[in-house]
């Protein structure tokens, strides 16, 4: 079940979102090779506005050049990449209405927090008031308000964190990309966040494509899974189908050492 279903279903869609309306992502033929390795083998791949998707698999499985290519920081060797129901395969990342968190993105070292969020607001015309307001709530949102002088150096590895999400999410973008972003925090503030995660999914509206390979964290998290493995998509389904019914022993197999 969609954010948009649910909206649909409470009458609420038109009025007093918090955000732009979600955007669908599709992957068309997407195939992508470093040399002799492919990344990525053919992968087709449609994500519906609005839903909590989880790319899961093990480490190499491509699940970061999926998400790489979707943000725009490279281009498939061949296939398309559409973004609400747009071709936007060459289209660069800042021309790409998106939050990121990705540990290649870090915070900015030398802006202090607030600066680091209104960063993103001014590139969008944003500032004043607004900007200001709209860098208090998102910093609310991951309980880091107290932190806004704060530089990054200055904050511990799981509170850089937050401020990343926060600055991802500070300019309500109808698509959220992000990689293994709780991997490296200790089990407390993970689930806590995970937790902040599904709240935020819920209030913004936006579509969320989540990379892990945790896979209860997957379940946990998502309206959907896709299972990658050697670059290629081996099924798709909500967690529970993917349990009751998964495709082949690689996806039985990889779901079941989930406990
Ligand atoms: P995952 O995020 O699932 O761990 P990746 O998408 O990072 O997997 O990698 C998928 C495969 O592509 C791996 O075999 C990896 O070594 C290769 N690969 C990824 N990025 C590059 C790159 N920039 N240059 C060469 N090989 C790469
Ligand atoms: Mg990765």
């Amino acid at each position: 079940q969609t954010a948009d279903m649910r909206n649909a279903a409470s009458g609420t869609r038109s009025v007093s979102r918090e955000t732009s309306h979600s955007v669908s992502a599709e992957f068309a033929g997407v195939t992508k090779s470093f040399g002799s390795v492919k990344a990525l083998d053919n992968i087709d791949l449609a994500i519906e506005p609005g839903e909590f998707l989880t790319l899961l698999g093990p480490s190499g499985s491509g699940k970061s050049t999926l998400l790489t290519l979707l943000a725009g920081f490279d281009q498939p060797t061949s296939g398309a990449i559409k973004i609400g129901g747009k071709v936007q395969t060459h289209v660069p990342p800042n021309r790409r209405n998106q939050g990121i968190v990705f540990q290649s993105y870090a915070l900015f070292p030398h802006m202090n927090v607030h600066d680091n969020l209104a960063y993103p607001l001014a590139a969008r015309g944003i500032r004043g008031a607004e900007r200001e307001q709209l860098i208090v709530r998102a910093l609310e949102r991951v309980r880091m308000e107290a932190y806004a002088e704060r530089y990054p150096s200055q904050l511990s590895g799981g509170q850089q964190q937050r401020v990343a999400l926060a600055r991802a999410i500070v300019f309500n973008p109808p698509l959220l990309l992000m990689d293994e972003s709780l991997s490296a925090l200790d089990r407390n503030l993970r689930e806590e966040m995970q937790f902040e995660l599904k709240e935020l999914h819920e209030r913004l509206s936006a579509t969320i494509v989540f990379v892990t390979h945790d896979q209860a964290e997957a379940v946990t998290m998502s309206d959907r899974i896709a299972v990658l493995n050697k670059g290629q998509l081996v099924q798709l389904g909500s967690p529970s189908a993917l349990y009751k019914e998964p495709a082949n022993k690689f996806v039985a197999g990889f779901l079941g050492e989930a406990n």
